[in-house]
């Protein structure tokens, strides 16, 4: 007999959870419980679609599910199809894996759809999420607010920005990406609630902000006078004066130079939202739409002997995908040396019927075919009948 450990949430957390635990024991046996027919999580569903080089990294979990000892069990949603007291006691240890994916709110007056929308609602709309399949009405919008100074903002303000042919080896969704190219939009306002020298962007992803093919990135030099606080480590000053070089090559383009203008706004939070527009700390900005980025809650869980939490559930929203592979080992090993401790359960396979990893590789490839065909990585499936269609057939 050997242990049973759940893993609730396919996303990269899960997976690298996983991954640990098979390092620590490749005895283990390893169930990945998602509430999607599909795995991946925030790969999936959060990450930029036209970061195709950061989703690549769904290879390396799609290779963990061909262990022999490792499933998917997809569609599955706890507290639906089975209750954590189940899980529990079927399982010799639960890992929760479950991010955060509540879009955090201004509390300002006038925030709700369809004037504000959560950054993670409208990713995941742009990413084919079966559950956001309604994005914002675009086709009158022509200036937007972006509220937040982190990656997330970046990646909104961006793809909103990007043109239909630099789009086109993304895989956005069809329809998002028609109804973006089709909108009058001439103005982003990407907004700050601090300085510059406080953005949580990084350099990358600052930097490509400046190489749009349809959009020029301004601002006003008049804000970049600040230095990274001295209190900070190296690395992160290091991190904030890249912001405040590249941001200094924007502050010397010109606005309207390019059909859209993308415009970072500092030292300004906001206080109210109106229809056509912003109110903020510094003044009233005329928009049709705001996005917020302002970062994520979750879902309570319940805690106790033999449940553990990883990722993002574990440590809050923030850190890139590489940051929670040593956060997952480091859980997984001290997971498995608790198990060490402990005899194995017994008791009759815990799973109900659900998308196997089989299923998964189905959806893969009909979404992947229906990509070559447009010379694109994928065309998602995003109905939820669809996709428990073709992960049926056989
Ligand atoms: P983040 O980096 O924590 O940024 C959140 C931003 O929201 C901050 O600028 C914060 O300002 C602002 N904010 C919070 N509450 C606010 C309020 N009430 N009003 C106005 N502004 C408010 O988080 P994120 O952008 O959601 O990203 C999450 C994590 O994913 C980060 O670690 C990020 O690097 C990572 N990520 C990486 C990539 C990539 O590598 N390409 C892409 C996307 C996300 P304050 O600083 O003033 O609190």
């Amino acid at each position: 007999m050997t242990h049973r450990v759940a893993i609730v949430g396919a996303g990269p957390s899960g997976f690298y959870a996983a991954d640990g635990l098979l390092r620590a024991n490749p005895e283990l046996r390893i169930d990945i419980i998602d509430r999607l027919p599909t795995p991946h999580g925030l790969v999936r569903a959060g990450v930029a679609p036209d970061h195709q080089g950061t989703k690549a990294v769904a290879r390396q979990f799609d290779r963990l599910l061909a262990q022999p000892d490792v499933r998917f069990a997809g569609n599955l949603e706890i507290g639906r199809d089975l209750t954590w007291d189940e899980l529990r006691a079927a399982y010799d240890a639960v890992i929760v894996a479950t991010g955060m994916v509540i879009d955090r709110k201004l509390g300002v007056p006038g925030e709700a759809e369809p004037l504000v929308w959560g950054s993670w609602r409208f990713v995941a709309w742009l990413n084919g999420h079966p559950d956001f399949r309604q994005g914002p009405d675009l086709s009158a919008v022509r200036r937007v607010a972006v509220i937040g100074n982190g990656n997330v903002a970046l990646d909104v303000a961006r793809l909103l920005a990007k043109s239909a042919e630099e789009m086109a080896k993304s895989d956005i969704v069809p329809a998002a990406a028609a109804a973006i190219a089709a909108a009058p939009l001439t103005d982003i306002h990407v907004i700050g609630r601090r300085g510059p020298e406080h953005a949580s962007f990084t350099g990358n992803e600052l930097g490509e902000m400046g190489r749009l093919a349809r959009a020029v990135s301004v601002t006003d030099a008049a804000a970049l006078g600040g230095q990274p606080p001295a209190s900070d480590p190296t690395p992160e000053r290091l991190r904030k004066a890249k912001n405040l070089e590249i941001l200094k090559g924007f502050a010397g383009n010109t606005p309207g130079s390019k059909p859209v203008t993308v415009h970072f706004r500092f030292n300004a939070a906001p206080v109210a939202v109106r229809p056509g527009e912003l109110e903020l700390t510094t003044g009233v900005l005329p928009v049709d739409l705001s996005i917020t980025c302002i970062g994520y809650t979750g879902e309570p869980f319940p805690t106790g002997e033999g449940v553990f939490a990883v990722g993002w559930a574990r440590r809050g929203p923030s850190g890139t995908i590489p940051t929670n592979r040593g956060d997952s080992h480091a859980v997984a090993q001290q997971v498995a040396a608790w198990l060490k401790q402990r005899d194995p359960k017994s008791g009759p396979d815990p799973l109900p019927p659900c998308v196997n990893a089989a299923g998964w590789h189905r959806i893969n490839k009909a979404e992947t075919a229906a990509g070559a065909a447009q010379g694109r990585p994928r065309v998602k499936l995003t109905e939820w009948p669809a996709l428990l269609e073709v992960a049926r057939e056989s």
